[in-house]
């Protein structure tokens, strides 16, 4: 027998309902908050996640899914949605159309880490990006979008927020931060020295517990704002209040990507009991279009694990619902297969789910399935109600039974179903 893969899942059946309702959720937020679906592919050339900007992340080191394929090339499957939706934005030139460009897309994802409880090396996301715009409004409608697919499942997380500044901001800051870390330098993780010289702000990320002691009395990137980065911080937690959304303003959020500037949020629920759960997060990356060869563009957006949010809805005990989509079960009780396979065909084209005897099953156990599977009604169709031209029609949630020309079957279920 061959097995799955490490790391990965199959999406089953029993779950596929809830996979269903996620996209469900998506398309309604496509239409309320007017999103395009963009689709990129799976693999891309390596260059675009590992880039010469001087940036690196703990991603990008150490756990992209990288391979050279039989042409030479390096190839990687990519480990977040963003990148290859820039790519795609500057490649078809998605930035000469009328701005701003909403966008979404529910995408796999894929990185190469030792597969634990709730990390895969295969998981879908759930994106959005918003390119041209950098205002206020623009922020707290991609809070907006994602807050509201939290909610539509019985979720209302807590919004951690940090702001890195302008660009102006975040140099100065990186040099406070530098000068702060020098003198402990010797004390802390291999990581950190590398990170020391090509983004001390990951710094502040460190797992390691000797690295967490000494940035906890490093200077605070809300220290050293300028006027402009204060007052746009300010406008948008009044704003976030405002929207009755819970807001706490984590000063040491950097998140694990390089490319933010400005405005950084993760999305968290608070229960203690269950530990700190981030449910996904995003921020402002204006400076990413350009470096990856684009016209200067503001872009926010956000990714939210699709698998995570599911475990997490199990954890919580928080169900969702089961739509029951089989109107009906044609029961038949004939050799006349031509007409039963007529009648479903009808029924069908009328719109109706329906499920029949594909099982050469008896008419007693035929009853038994379409309670199992949950029809709503069962149709039983023998010699006699052929040549009678009635049917029986039993509701499976009443037990209630009756014959109906069977001319009217339609118009019946149309009124009952
Ligand atoms: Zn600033
Ligand atoms: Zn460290």
């Amino acid at each position: 027998m061959i097995n799955i893969q490490k790391g990965t899942k199959d999406m089953l059946p029993k779950d596929s309902y809830k996979w269903q309702r996620v996209r469900e959720v998506v398309m309604e937020l496509s239409r309320k908050y007017n999103l395009k679906e963009i689709s990129t592919p799976v693999f891309e050339s390596t260059e675009l996640f590992v880039r010469s900007d001087g940036d690196s992340s703990d991603i990008v080191n150490k756990e992209m899914y990288t391979f050279t394929d039989k042409g030479n090339r390096s190839i990687t499957l990519k480990p977040e949605g963003t990148a290859g939706v820039v790519r795609s934005f500057i490649e078809n030139g998605l930035g000469n159309e009328i701005l701003p460009v909403k966008l979404f897309y529910i995408s796999p994802c894929y990185r190469y880490e030792k597969p634990q409880a709730g990390r895969l090396r295969e998981h879908h996301q759930f994106g959005c990006e918003i390119f041209g715009a950098n205002t206020l409004a623009s922020d707290i409608e991609t809070i907006m979008i994602a807050y509201d697919f939290y909610k539509a499942f019985g979720i209302e997380p807590t919004i951690h927020i940090n702001f890195l500044g302008c660009d102006k901001c975040k140099n100065e800051y990186k040099e406070t931060l530098r000068t702060f870390v020098e003198p402990h330098l010797p004390e802390m993780c291999e990581d950190c020295h590398k990170r020391y010289n090509v983004n001390p702000l990951r710094i502040l990320d460190c797992k390691s517990p000797i690295c967490k002691d000494i940035v906890k009395s490093a200077p605070k990137m809300n220290e050293c704002l300028c006027d402009k980065c204060n007052t746009k911080f300010d406008d948008f937690k009044n704003m976030l209040t405002s929207m009755g959304i819970k807001w706490v303003h984590d000063t040491k959020l950097v998140r694990g990507l390089d490319y933010y500037t400005d405005l950084v949020f993760e999305f968290v629920d608070d229960d203690v009991t269950l530990g700190q759960n981030a449910l996904g997060g995003g921020g402002r990356y204006d400076n990413l279009v350009e470096s990856l060869g684009g016209k200067a563009t503001p872009v926010i957006g956000f990714g939210i694990g699709i698998e995570r949010i599911l475990l997490y809805l199990e954890n919580k005990g928080i169900e969702i619902p089961q739509k029951n989509t089989l109107d009906v079960y044609v029961a038949s009780n004939t050799d006349n297969e031509n007409y039963i396979i007529k009648f479903i065909s009808s029924l069908r084209k009328k719109g109706f789910g329906v499920e029949s005897n594909l099982m050469d099953r008896s008419l007693k156990s035929q009853f038994k399935y379409a309670d199992k599977i949950g029809a709503k009604f069962v149709i039983a169709i023998g010699d006699d109600e052929i040549n009678e031209n009635k049917l029986t029609i039993k509701n499976m949630s009443t037990g209630e039974q009756i014959k109906i020309w069977s001319n009217d079957i339609e118009e019946y279920l149309e009124k009952n179903v």
